[in-house]
């Protein structure tokens, strides 16, 4: 019994998708680039597809579990479950309009016409707002849109904005964020749940190892329950008294979000020799 796996065949997800299969520790060989192939030490198959078939497939049950942007699985909007965000492939699903025309609210869109390739999503968009928009279904280039007077406005992701502004467009409303996430079959064998539960387990031990970092410090013996407070690590944190007494040495683990303001506060209590770092897996 094996897992089906469908992730991205080449593009921007498929080297991370490869990676996050890497660091649960299971080993795939992909380099004759076949459609399919089974990892070495785990119970999975690997099927390599375009993206916009992914969920389709999963749906079916041709593939078990999918890796693929969000904004992918919502615009196909299958039958399938997101099961995991992943992290990666972080990108948004904005309107853009010519840099030169003033926008005060979305009613900007009313009788107006937007291309895009993300029809649905768009179109959810635009009836919750209550804005009749004409809306123009496009495979690709979308960027040109406007200044070949395909319609008013686009729809599209954008990472940084700088392919908007040399298309002479200004980014003005964000419909939606995304990231890869896991998505998967919704009627799993029993077998196949349990499969899919170690790799989830897996990925989980991953995504917690780099959210956090180990932390080990020297600190005057007065201030050890301040610090202790900041740090409080996963159960309570080790300390272990240092050769030179009235110091202590503390060791646990930080999350990666508050981390400097960790660390200022550790200054600011006396704490000395702050070592930080990082974690393969963290199982809680
Ligand atoms: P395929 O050949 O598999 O259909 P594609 O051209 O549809 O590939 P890619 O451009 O490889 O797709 O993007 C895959 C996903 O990567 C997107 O759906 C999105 O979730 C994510 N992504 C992250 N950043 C960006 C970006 N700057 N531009 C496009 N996609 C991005
Ligand atoms: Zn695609």
């Amino acid at each position: 019994m094996k897992l089906k796996v469908a992730i991205q065949k080449s593009g921007r997800l498929s080297e991370k998708s490869l990676e996050l299969l890497k660091e649960c520790g299971i080993k795939v060989s992909n380099g004759d680039r076949k459609l399919k192939t089974a990892a070495q030490n785990f119970p999975m198959e690997i099927l390599f597809l375009r993206d916009d078939d992914i969920p389709q497939y999963v749906e079916q049950g041709v593939a078990d579990i999918g890796i693929l942007g969000e904004n992918e699985v919502l615009e196909k909007d299958k039958n399938v479950a997101i099961i995991e965000r992943l992290g990666f492939g972080n990108c948004r699903l904005s309107l853009a309009i010519p840099k030169d025309d003033v926008y005060d609210s979305v009613s900007y869109f009313q009788g107006k016409k937007v291309a895009t390739s993300y029809p649905k999503i768009l179109s959810k968009f635009f009836l919750e707002k209550k804005i009749d928009a004409a809306i123009e279904e496009i495979g690709g280039s979308v960027e040109i849109a406007t200044s070949i007077g395909l319609a008013d406005g686009i729809f599209d992701i954008v990472s940084t904005g700088s392919t908007l502004l040399m298309n002479g467009l200004k980014e003005i409303e964000t419909v939606l964020t995304s990231e890869a996430v896991m998505i998967s079959n919704k009627n799993l064998t029993k077998d196949k749940s349990e499969i899919l539960d170690k790799l989830l387990f897996r990925i989980k031990a991953f995504k917690n190892g780099a959210r956090n970092k180990y932390i080990v410090l020297n600190a005057p013996n007065e201030s050890l329950e301040k610090i202790c407070t900041l740090v409080p690590g996963m159960r309570t944190p080790t300390i272990l008294p240092l050769a030179d007494s009235g110091w202590s040495s503390i060791h646990s683990v930080i999350e990666e979000d508050d981390f400097w303001n960790v660390i200022d506060a550790l200054k600011s209590y006396g704490a000395e020799g702050i070592l930080v770092i990082p974690i393969e897996k963290m199982i809680v």
